[in-house]
């Protein structure tokens, strides 16, 4: 069994000049080896580091990094992570997945879905929708499956699925399909931009 630790919770709001104010969640995966997902804002970089510390942890010890999708605001801080193979999909690519090795300046095509590939207790699924490379990621933990969905659930109140995001930003019927699929499996999840939650079947 693996253990989820979030290291940085996300936010999307707005600051005292009502500008956005935008960073993802930061979520760390205690497996075989030590697993980031989703590396957040610059604004959190500090904070980011210092609570892997409390983990016992540089940055150097994370073995591998898994980006949701590629907007600025879940990705900024995947340099830190030298020693990481980084895995997301590519967007608009016919093949399933790429895999980074930034410190060698190399990248090869990755089957994202197939078994084992990051760790046992922890499986990709594609989650398309609000945006079309959005991946999520499923960890087997002592207390039930926890999914960390990236922006297929950027916060709580996207499991109330009367609540519609806007067309302009969103592929609807991919991302109300996605969003669904993890609640279903999912006994907690951990949103894009928000605190961590226990699903309640009853909103299925
Ligand atoms: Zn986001």
């Amino acid at each position: 069994m693996a253990e989820i630790k979030v290291l940085i919770t996300g936010h999307h709001s707005k600051d005292s000049e009502k500008r956005p104010y935008i960073g993802s969640t930061v979520t760390l995966i205690k497996g075989q080896s030590n697993i980031i997902v989703d590396t957040g804002s610059f604004l959190d970089k500090d904070k980011l580091i210092k609570e892997l510390k409390n983990e016992g942890l540089r940055p150097e010890d994370i073995s591998a990094v898994i980006i949701t999708h590629l907007d600025l605001d879940h990705i900024v801080n995947t340099y830190l992570f030298k020693n990481a193979k980084v895995f997301c999909k590519f967007r608009g690519g016919e093949y399933p997945g790429q895999t980074h090795f930034p410190s060698e300046g190399r990248l090869q095509r990755t089957n994202l879905l197939k078994k084992d590939l990051v760790d046992k207790d922890v499986e990709i699924i594609l989650t398309p929708g609000h945006a079309e490379d959005l991946i999520s990621v499923i960890v087997n933990t002592a207390e039930g499956k926890v999914v960390i969905a990236g922006d297929a659930i950027p916060s709580k109140e996207w499991t109330d699925f009367k609540r519609q995001p806007s067309p302009l930003i969103t592929d609807i019927e991919k991302f109300n399909h996605s969003r669904r699929r993890i609640v279903e499996v999912a006994d907690y999840i951990v949103p894009g931009h928000g605190e961590m939650f226990k699903v309640k079947k009853s909103n299925l």
